[in-house]
């Protein structure tokens, strides 16, 4: 069984639990989902989601508990990271803002709460590099990503890109934990060739 942990410290965890459990499901694999609040435990995991929520907070407690520097470690051994919206914000290489002390794991730069109009939430249908239908991407005051260095674009809405993917780093502006839909929980882990997964020598 694979071991999945979700970055707990704040923002919607449970969620992204669900999602990476059904997409597991969908690709024949079982794992076991940890909640991860303090530093120790993201050595015994074999893939990351880092969530949404408030990326000035995400990115203080990440630093202030030692959690930061195993998440750098755990993408430098090529093991898969998918982050999302305020999770983009953290992993990129240019928050735009001060408060946050970015990882620079994904080669982008974003401006917070820039998406669309402030406060305001929206459903697009997307079309997503390596999956046959659209996905129906949750945006909720999601960040813009303003330019793309060493990374590829798997989507965009409106010209702008909202999904993107720096090795093993897959990176979105929108919620893919919102929706029974856990197609990008699966491009991010189970179908990323530039990824070390256990037992996935051959991702599809
Ligand atoms: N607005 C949040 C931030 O900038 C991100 C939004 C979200 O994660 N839903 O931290």
């Amino acid at each position: 069984s694979l071991t999945a942990g979700v970055v707990a410290v704040q923002g919607d965890v449970e969620e992204h639990a669900a999602a990476i459990e059904r997409a597991a499901t969908a690709h024949g694999r079982e794992v076991t989902v940890h909640e991860i609040r303090d530093a120790g435990i993201v050595p015994d995991c074999d893939l990351l989601a880092m969530p949404g929520g408030e990326s000035t907070t995400i990115s203080r407690l990440l630093h202030s508990d030692g959690i930061a520097p195993e998440i750098e470690a755990h993408v430098d051994a090529g093991k898969p990271l998918l982050a999302t919206c305020a999770g983009l914000i953290v992993a990129s290489s240019d928050a735009g803002d001060d408060r946050v002390d970015e990882l620079g794991l994904l080669d982008v730069s974003v401006e917070r709460n820039a998406f669309g109009r402030q406060k305001d939430s929206f459903e697009a249908p997307l079309e997503v590099t390596g999956l046959d239908e659209p996905y129906p991407a949750v945006f909720i005051r999601a960040p813009a990503i303003e330019s793309v260095g060493d990374a590829e674009v798997l989507a965009t809405w409106d010209d702008r890109p909202v999904a993107v993917r720096d090795g093993p780093v897959v990176g979105t502006a929108f919620h893919p934990e919102l929706t029974p839909d856990s197609r990008i929980h699966g491009l991010a882990f189970f179908e990323n060739e530039a990824t070390v997964v256990p037992g996935l020598e051959d991702p599809a």
